[in-house]
This record gives structure tokens, C-alpha cells and sequence, in this order.
């Protein structure tokens, strides 16, 4: 069986200075440098947070909201489809009776932390209520305290649609 010897590349005093290799890559370095002075038009990178992407699609997943009636209540019925479809099991239910006359539930308490929540999309997919969506926009949510970054109902019920995103 005939045997390939790849030659090894580095062993000469040129490779082992480095210097070369150095110079070619400030060389490379200094020709973006120039030409972004000259024209930043073609800047592939983002003064982020400063400057916000413009370019997110409809189809990005965001942070939730949960969505509402015509009289404002909210559409969940706290049927805990989205709960037992997370993966992350970071979304916390508990169920109480409507007081509006329906004969259905609602949710006492809509907790989504965060911090779990893989933005997998599988509650928005579960919910046969149209009652949960992702498409508020938000891709960026900071706090300084863990707490913060569990979204009680309230928080989740004042969260709207991304203007670009369409109507609800
Ligand atoms: S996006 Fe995925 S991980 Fe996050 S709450 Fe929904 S189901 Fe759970
Ligand atoms: S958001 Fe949808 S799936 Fe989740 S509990 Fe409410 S109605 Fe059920």
C-alpha cells in the first residue's frame, strides 16, 4: 500500500519568526481599516446598542405576550397545553374561574421566566387559543436581578405586536 507523505509546512526560520505571517495579516487589517475610513457604507458590523437592528422578520421569535379579547380579558383559558409543551418547563399556570360569566378558566397567574425559555416557539404552537404569541419584537430584555427576568401576566398582557408585524 503506498504511502502519501504530506510535507509539513512551519519548519523553516520564515515560518518559525512569524513575522511574515504578522505582516500579511495587519497588511489584510489595514486595507478594511482604509477603506471603511474612506466609505463605512459597507460595514457588516452594528454600533449595537446604539444603533438596533431593522432587519428582523416577522417569523422572529421574541419575547411573548399573551393576547386579549375585544373587552380586554385575556384569551388564555389556562388549559396548560403551552405549559406541558415547553421544553424548558419554565412556564408556571395556575387556573382560576372567570368572573365575567363565561364558562371557562383564566389564568390566576401566567409566569414565563425567561431565563429558561429556550424561545423554542412550541407554546405559541400549542395553545388552541391563539392566546400566546412571540411576535412582540422584543429580542433583547436585560435586568439586573433574576426576578425581573420572570414575566408575571400583567407584564405579558401589556406586551403588543411589533408595529411592522402587522395588525393583531
Ligand atoms: S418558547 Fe419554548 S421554552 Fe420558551 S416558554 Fe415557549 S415553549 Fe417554553
Ligand atoms: S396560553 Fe394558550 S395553551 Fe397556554 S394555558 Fe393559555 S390557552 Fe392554554
Amino acid at each position: 500500500m503506498g504511502i502519501k507523505i504530506i510535507k509539513r509546512n512551519g519548519k523553516s526560520l520564515k515560518d518559525k519568526l512569524y513575522i511574515f505571517a504578522i505582516a500579511g495579516g495587519m497588511r489584510t487589517t489595514l486595507r478594511h481599516f482604509l477603506r471603511n475610513i474612506k466609505d463605512n457604507s459597507n460595514l457588516i458590523t452594528m454600533q449595537y446598542p446604539e444603533v438596533q437592528p431593522s432587519d428582523i422578520t416577522p417569523r422572529y421569535r421574541g419575547v411573548h405576550r399573551l393576547t386579549k379579547r375585544d373587552d380586554g380579558s385575556e384569551k388564555c383559558v389556562a388549559c396548560y397545553m403551552c405549559a406541558t409543551a415547553c421544553p424548558a418547563g419554565c412556564i408556571e399556570i395556575e387556573a382560576t374561574q372567570r368572573d365575567d360569566g363565561q364558562d371557562e378558566k383564566r389564568p390566576k397567574i401566567f409566569n414565563i421566566d425567561l431565563l429558561e425559555c429556550v424561545y423554542c416557539g412550541y407554546c405559541v404552537e400549542a395553545c388552541p387559543c391563539d392566546a400566546i404569541r412571540m411576535d412582540t419584537g422584543i429580542f433583547s430584555f436585560t435586568a439586573d436581578k433574576r426576578e425581573d427576568f420572570v414575566l408575571d401576566k400583567n407584564t405579558l398582557l401589556s406586551h403588543t405586536r411589533k408595529k411592522e408585524f402587522g395588525n393583531d
